[in-house]
């Protein structure tokens, strides 16, 4: 089968079927197949993984992953990408395509059916739409997933692996860190897609952690505590937690609270590492 990663390959398919791009589903196809060969490179897949794509489109990266997997579920929400991706791949055993919005999908159940004994890998060139929600779906909900190499807008992918104290550090990149290792693999220029996209994009690579990287008592406090500390980024902790209000600890006891646990009331939260929050959202937990 002709590859369809290039401009004539995508042209071929497309050509074929009554398909028109869907601006509101992020269509940009993949048309380079270097580009292709990094994702596959990164995400290190072998006969033994089991891979969740989402967002196919018309299959080059499903077809490159058929290659390399021993299983490949590939959900995609357009009715028009069904036919084409059931044609051309629908007699691989080893393939499974799954008609849905993915934010629909219980992954859950889905990975303890298909893989339930070995973590599942995420490959995907992801929608620009969702990007954010996707992948706190795949992480928060604590799946057995091993690693996440996806295509993302380059400006997310920065803010992804970004370090406290810079201008794209925020609550999502203090997320990533918890969850997973975040890896920068390639940054892609405009031209690799079909129709060209108006920003430019990045291939980054999520190993996500087996155990986290700092034990805390309240998990779900911590983050209240981090969405709450990037509000107001300019403003200092003690005056964006007590904006936010969702402690429920009125001004007086949080400045306390923030002075005695080291880290300080007049911090900003965009300093604060992982082990910060973490540390922060304990002695709250234990003190107030
Ligand atoms: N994988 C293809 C490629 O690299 O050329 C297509 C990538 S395109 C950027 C994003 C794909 O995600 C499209 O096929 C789009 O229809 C699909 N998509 C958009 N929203 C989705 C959703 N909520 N659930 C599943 N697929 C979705």
């Amino acid at each position: 089968m002709q590859k369809i990663a290039t401009v004539e390959g995508t042209k071929a398919v497309i050509s074929k079927y009554p398909f028109a791009f869907q601006k509101k589903f992020g269509q940009n196809f993949l048309i380079d197949p270097h580009v292709l060969d990094k994702i596959i490179r990164a995400a290190d897949i072998t006969g033994e993984d089991c891979v969740i794509e989402i967002g196919p489109g018309i299959g080059c990266v499903t077809q490159a992953l058929l290659e390399h997997a021993g299983k490949v579920i590939s959900i995609e929400i357009d009715d028009q990408l069904i036919p084409i991706l059931t044609e051309q791949f629908g007699a691989e055993p080893h393939f499974k395509l799954i008609h849905k919005d993915v934010l629909k999908v219980d992954l859950a159940k889905l990975i303890a059916e298909e893989s339930p004994h070995k973590r599942v890998k995420v490959v995907a060139n992801l929608p620009y739409y969702i990007t954010t929600p996707i992948i706190m779906t795949l992480l928060e909900n604590e799946l057995p997933i091993e690693s996440i190499t996806v295509m993302v807008q380059k400006e997310v992918a920065d803010r992804l692996s970004s370090k406290p104290s810079t201008k794209q550090y925020g609550a999502i990149s203090v997320a990533v860190n918890y969850f997973s290792e975040p890896y920068l693999v390639a940054n892609v220029p405009r031209n690799c897609f079909m129709p060209r996209p108006n920003v430019d994009s990045a291939v980054i690579k999520l190993t996500v952690h087996e155990e986290p990287p700092v034990k805390v008592n309240n998990v779900k406090q911590m983050f209240r505590i981090i969405k709450a500390a990037f509000l107001l980024r300019r403003k200092t902790l003690l005056n964006t937690l007590a904006a936010h209000g969702e402690l429920g600890i009125d001004k007086e006891k949080l400045k306390e609270l923030l002075d005695e646990s080291g880290i300080g009331a007049q911090t900003r939260g965009e300093t604060l590492s992982i082990e910060e929050f973490a540390r922060l959202s304990d002695y709250i937990d234990e003190h107030r």
